[in-house]
């Protein structure tokens, strides 16, 4: 049986990497695993960007999933709220709960996990051990120039709306798993569900261009509403016109706009940006290789809230919920 110092060598020490210096400094160079606390700045000029996501089970992912999945979606949520910031991510810790020490399971957790993080030169720097049911919980810190940061309290009047990617594929994963509809087809929805890919380089190339930013975790209905809210402003958006896989647009209509605009688990951004922005976001888009739709507007005027319009511009009353987990069914 593994003890839990040998656990957190095998799997998680020893192929942690040091996280890089910000800046030549010597007095300020960083501290990876090993002693109480890590150290980290940021390079001059810049803030910290900060995020937690925890992942539980049976809540985020049921009990069989692929471990070295799981590693990896564990990472990606957390990447995503960085990349929803226009920040880059530098390091992350890692709190763990598990149930027994199981070494194939914990191989291939830290396989996905490290596959991931290694791609974004994303250090891991710390965390904590513990047997308990299993629960994943990592914060991950980045850089943003200061003031460059993608807040959501920044739409306004007259920008465009934005989406990247496309929405909808893990929500129509998890409706073919609990009976909603059957599994459509030609749709990676798995990969979708387990596998989102976060948005780091587009969130870095829209510092400047766009206004406000979010990902979409919990269905774009809901999440739009808190850059509305938080904004203070109104928006008018095409329903029809939010992009989705050709699997999800093959669904019948209300199971269509349930996974594309009240889904979740979609990991892309949204953001607003000045009318004058379109040409450098066609660029941004080819650059970063992500496609960007254009789904609406903030209007002049009016109370936060969400006008649905379908593709002929007439007025839709749709009711969604985005996900809240004390209001779930
Ligand atoms: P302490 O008791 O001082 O909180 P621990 O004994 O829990 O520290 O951990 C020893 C070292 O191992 C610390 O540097 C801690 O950050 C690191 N660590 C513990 N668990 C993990 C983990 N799951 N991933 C990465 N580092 C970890
Ligand atoms: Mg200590």
């Amino acid at each position: 049986m593994l003890s839990e110092f040998s656990l957190i060598d095998r799997f998680f020490a020893r192929r942690a990497t040091a996280p890089s210096p910000r800046h030549d400094d010597e007095a300020a160079r960083p501290l990876g695993i090993g002693d109480d606390c890590a150290l980290i700045a940021p390079p001059i000029g810049h803030q910290l960007a900060i995020s937690t996501d925890m992942l539980v089970e049976g809540r985020h992912f049921f009990p069989d999933v692929d471990p070295y999945a799981l590693g990896h979606k564990a990472l990606a949520v957390n990447l995503s709220d960085i990349a929803a910031m226009g920040a880059a991510p530098h390091a992350f810790t890692l709190a763990l709960a598990l149930p027994r020490a199981d070494e194939a399971w914990l191989q291939a957790f830290s396989d996905g996990l490290f596959a991931l993080a290694e791609r974004h030169d994303c250090a891991l720097i710390g965390g904590d051990t513990t047997s308990g049911p299993l629960n994943i919980c990592i914060t991950v810190f980045g850089d943003v120039p200061q003031g460059a940061a993608l807040r959501r309290d920044a739409a306004r009047p007259g920008d465009d709306i934005w989406v990247s990617g496309t929405l909808g594929d893990a929500r129509a994963g998890l409706g073919a798993i609990r009976g909603e509809w059957r599994a459509p087809e030609g749709c990676d929805w798995r990969r979708a569900l387990e596998r989102p890919e976060p948005r780091v380089a587009l969130g870095i190339a829209l510092r400047g261009v766009a206004h406000a930013a979010l990902d979409i975790s919990d269905g774009l209905a809901g999440d739009l509403m808190h850059i509305l809210k938080r904004s203070g402003v109104r928006a008018a958006v095409d329903a029809d016109a939010v992009p989705c896989s050709d699997a999800v647009r093959a669904l019948p209509e209300a199971a269509r706009r349930q996974c594309t605009l009240a889904g979740g688990d979609d990991y892309e951004l949204c953001f607003t940006a000045p009318v004058e922005a379109r040409a450098a976001l066609a660029t941004i888009a080819t650059n970063v290789k992500v496609p960007l739709t254009r789904i609406g507007t903030i209007e002049p005027s009016g109370a936060p809230g969400i006008a649905w319009r379908d593709a002929s511009g007439a007025p839709l009353s749709l009711t969604l919920q985005g996900f809240d987990h004390f209001h779930a069914d």
